[in-house]
């Protein structure tokens, strides 16, 4: 007879109680200056996704049926019809990594058709990115006033000037706590990533190990089971057991606990999309149909661009912010120097927004 195996610490609050408990995390009391910036980042990433759109899942050519008309170039004299976007990349998924003082490090795309790979996925992308842009030297750039900014320096520079003095927000890593470096397991601790979909467990498995701050999200998605969740209680639950070789997965912070448009916007679009699909097929090619309802399938869909896209002006056309003041402290309370307000804020998403428009890529390492 062997030993039987103990419950893992993590577990044993919930392991005779309900699946439900388990994979609920308790309702999040956030400031209102803190859901102030998760609009704001939100708003951020929308507009991103909307910039690199391309609902190309299937090709071109073909036909998308109601679902991509308004993506619709050209129906050709022998009735195929093209659609904008090129070649499809991967799935319009994207992901955004702010650091501890408040600014945007970086952000990626899925690129699962770029690498033939089913782990492309936007949030391990850009963390396995971040742990190789921490390893940058200290020594700040110096960023030319109207010059246009370059991922590889958001660790250091920011365009936007401050709301305060006018001048452009110039910082080092080392001025930035959440990025100086240091020990790799604690390394990104105070990091936040905004992601447009619910992380998968790949992804939640990723965030994890890097001591992830929180994953904020703008779409649910029912595929995942709840996984995020549940990795969040089985490592933050009521037992003390986080210890040097434990890790702890950020809090997940769904779109509805901060108000944001998004996510409403985003799940009863999908929800129609389900409801509608079989009779009205996402694609059609001769006898190839897709009446399937993958969530990427709607991710394709003008219903899910025009969501991400008015989130994006809504961005554009926030003039002030609505707690010009509030600062976030660090997650052992601390309020940095470099720490932005939420007015300075809304001035350097806007400038990332630019750049990302003009110059940061989907398909491409943009510049890193
Ligand atoms: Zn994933």
């Amino acid at each position: 007879m062997t030993d039987p195996r103990p419950v893992p610490p993590g577990l044993q609050p919930y392991w005779t109680g309900s699946v439900q408990d388990f994979a609920t995390v308790p309702p999040l009391d956030l400031e209102e200056g803190l859901k102030e910036r998760h609009r704001l980042y939100s708003m951020l990433l929308a507009a991103i996704v909307a910039s690199q759109f391309n609902g190309n899942k299937h090709g071109e050519a073909g036909d998308y049926g109601s679902w991509r008309k308004d993506q619709l170039i050209s129906g050709t004299p022998d009735g195929v019809r093209l659609y904008r976007g090129g070649t499809y990349l991967g799935h319009n998924i994207a992901a955004l990594a702010v650091d501890a003082a408040g600014r945007v490090i970086d952000y990626d795309f899925n690129h699962n058709n770029v690498f033939n790979s089913s782990v492309e996925h936007a949030e391990s992308r850009l963390i396995r990115r971040l742990f190789s842009l921490a390893e940058l030297p200290d020594a700040a750039p110096v960023l030319p006033r109207a010059g246009p900014v370059m991922p590889m320096f958001q660790l250091a520079v920011s365009a936007a000037p401050s709301a305060a003095t006018g001048e452009p927000i110039a910082y080092t890593a080392g001025a930035s706590p959440g990025l100086r470096r240091k020990g790799y397991s604690t390394l990104l601790t105070d990091v936040t990533i905004y992601t447009s979909l619910e992380s998968c467990a790949q992804c939640s498995g990723i965030m994890a190990l890097a001591d992830l701050r929180e994953v904020v999200y703008l779409q649910y998605d029912q595929g995942q089971y709840l996984i995020g969740n549940m990795m969040y209680r089985a490592t933050a639950g009521p037992t003390p057991m986080i210890g040097r070789n434990d890790f702890r997965a950020p809090l997940p912070v769904p779109g509805d606990t901060f108000g944001s448009d998004l996510y409403d916007g985003l799940n009863l679009a999908f929800r129609q999309f389900v409801g509608l699909v079989a009779g009205e097929p996402f694609y059609k090619d001769g006898a190839f149909v897709d009446k399937g309802h993958s969530v990427t399938s709607f991710l394709c869909t003008d219903s899910a661009l025009s969501v991400f896209a008015a989130a994006g002006r809504q961005l554009e056309q926030t003039e002030t912010a609505s707690i010009p003041a509030y600062q976030r402290p660090t997650r052992d309370g601390r309020i940095l120097p470099s720490a932005l307000s939420n007015a300075d804020l809304l001035q350097h998403l806007k400038g990332f927004l630019d750049y990302a428009r003009r110059q940061g890529g989907r398909g491409t390492a943009h510049r890193v």
